[in-house]
Parts: structure tokens; C-alpha cells; sequence
């Protein structure tokens, strides 16, 4: 029987990518969005590649449509192997014009979001005895631009979610580790400047497949010894010394 994979966010951008690539791996791949457009065009595309694929729209900053996913996914594949909890939302705004509401909805999409779904995702993994998470963060974690304080506390919130999430669920043979990407440029990589890759130490801007593989890579049975780690994709950026002389 082929695994089964959620992902977060699979409409578009980097969640696409990784979609695609667990297709091509032979997993069944649940595609859990709030664009149904765009969902359920992808799902016909990988359906007409014989992949196995189905989406099902859902609202992660909403603890009921999670709920709604996971049922919804063991009435169609019976298992749940994989989890990655890709779907955010970047949106960056002054300090001073963040409101309570706007805070409460980067958060719970970000960050409590991912809490949530591996809570309920975790019983299903334990039956059969093994189970992998892949949480995606953001180098803005550890480094930011100004006006991104909610947006950064959410990646931040991840990083550390994860090590906790590692930890508690080893008893159920899960691993849970986190990947922190940079820029992955999802429009059309043929509009980047040369700056734009030339300043990276890897000389190019990142790709929604580079997240992709990784996600594979993470998941795999054989490399649960990788676990509670945040595995950093940014062409090496992060480790680039700026100061000006
Ligand atoms: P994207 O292109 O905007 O795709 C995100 C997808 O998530 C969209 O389909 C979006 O739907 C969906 N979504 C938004 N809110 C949702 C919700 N409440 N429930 C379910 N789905 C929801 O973003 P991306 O660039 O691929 O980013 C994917 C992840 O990587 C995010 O967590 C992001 O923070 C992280 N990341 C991205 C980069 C980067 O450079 N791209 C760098 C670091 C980290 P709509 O389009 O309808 O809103």
C-alpha cells in the first residue's frame, strides 16, 4: 500500500513543489488548501500523470477544518505517514498599525496551525508504528527585515515547536524536524536580476524544488536519524558576513 502524505498549502508556490515531488515518489498525496481553484487544478494534473492525488480544502487557522482534513483523509486513503505543514501567510506591517486580529491570524495560520494538525495527525501515525513531520520555517526566524514582528515570531514559534514536537513524539516513533528556507523565489525565476543570485554565496536565488527534496529527503524511513532539527536552505545566506566597510 502506498503512504500517504498531507500537505499544507499545496496549491501554489513551495506546497506545489513538494506535492509534486511525493507524487513521483508513489505516495498518495492529500493537497490541503484554501485556493480550491488552483487545488483542484493541480489535483487533475497529477491524477492525468496516473499519480495518486486529492484535494481537500481546508482552512488551517481554523482547529475545525483541521479536524475536517484528517477525517476526510482517512475516509480516502485509510493512513497518514507523512505531515508537512507548509501553509502560511507572510505579510509584513508597522509595529504600530499591527492589530490584535492581524497578530491572532498570522499566528494561528504560522504557528498554531502546525501545532494542531500534528496533534491530530499523530494517533493515526502510531498505528502503524512510525510517522515523519516536516514543519517550514523561515531564516526570518533568526534574522528580519523591519515590520515583520508577527511573521517572524510565527517561524520562530516553529523552530522551537519543533524540537518540542520531536521530543514528545519519540515515543510513538515520529520524527518531527523543521526546514527554515531563505529566498525561494515562487513567481518566474527568469524576471531575477543577477544581484539577485550573484549575492548569494550559492550564486542563485533558491527554488520551490529545493524545499521540495528536502522535505523527501526528511521524511525518509532510513534518515530518522536526523530528528527535532532545522535544517537551514538559503544559499547560504545566513552565514554571509554584511558588515559595510
Ligand atoms: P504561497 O505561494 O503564498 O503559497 C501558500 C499557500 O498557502 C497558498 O496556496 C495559500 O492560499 C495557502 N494558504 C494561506 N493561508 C492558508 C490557510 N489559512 N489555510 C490553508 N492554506 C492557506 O507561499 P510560499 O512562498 O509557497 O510559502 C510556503 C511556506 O514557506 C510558508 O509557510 C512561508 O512562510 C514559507 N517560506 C517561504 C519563503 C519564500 O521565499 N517563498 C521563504 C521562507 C519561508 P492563498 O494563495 O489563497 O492565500
Amino acid at each position: 500500500m502506498n503512504p500517504t502524505v498531507i500537505v499544507t498549502g499545496a496549491s501554489n508556490g513551495i506546497g506545489k513543489a513538494i506535492a509534486k515531488v511525493f507524487a513521483s515518489n508513489y505516495f498518495n498525496v492529500v493537497l490541503a488548501d484554501v485556493d480550491e481553484e488552483n487545488g483542484f487544478l493541480l489535483q487533475d494534473e497529477l491524477l492525468s500523470e496516473g499519480r495518486q492525488a486529492q484535494f481537500i480544502r481546508c482552512d488551517v487557522s481554523d482547529p475545525k477544518s483541521i479536524q475536517n482534513l484528517v477525517k476526510e483523509t482517512l475516509k480516502r486513503y485509510s493512513t497518514i505517514d507523512v505531515l508537512i505543514n507548509n501553509a502560511g501567510i507572510s505579510e509584513f506591517i508597522r509595529p504600530d498599525e499591527l492589530s490584535v486580529e492581524k497578530w491572532d491570524q498570522i499566528l494561528n495560520t504560522n504557528l498554531r496551525a502546525s501545532f494542531l494538525l500534528t496533534r491530530e495527525v499523530v494517533p493515526h501515525m502510531k498505528k502503524t508504528k512510525k510517522g515523519s513531520v516536516v514543519n517550514i520555517a523561515s531564516t526570518r526566524a533568526i534574522m528580519s527585515e523591519k515590520n515583520s514582528e508577527a511573521y517572524a515570531a510565527s517561524k520562530g514559534g516553529l523552530q522551537a515547536l519543533t524540537h518540542a514536537q520531536a521530543v514528545s513524539h519519540s515515543k510513538e516513533n515520529i520524527t518531527v524536524n523543521c526546514i527554515s528556507p531563505g529566498w525561494i523565489h515562487t513567481g518566474d525565476y527568469n524576471q531575477l536580476r543577477d544581484i539577485d543570485h550573484e549575492q548569494h554565496p550559492s550564486k542563485r536565488v533558491g527554488k520551490p524544488e529545493d524545499v521540495a527534496r528536502a522535505c523527501l529527503f526528511l521524511t525518509d524511513p532510513e534518515n530518522d536519524f536526523i530528528n527535532g532539527e532545522n535544517l537551514v536552505m538559503d544559499g547560504g545566506m545566513t552565514r554571509k558576513m554584511i558588515y559595510e566597510h
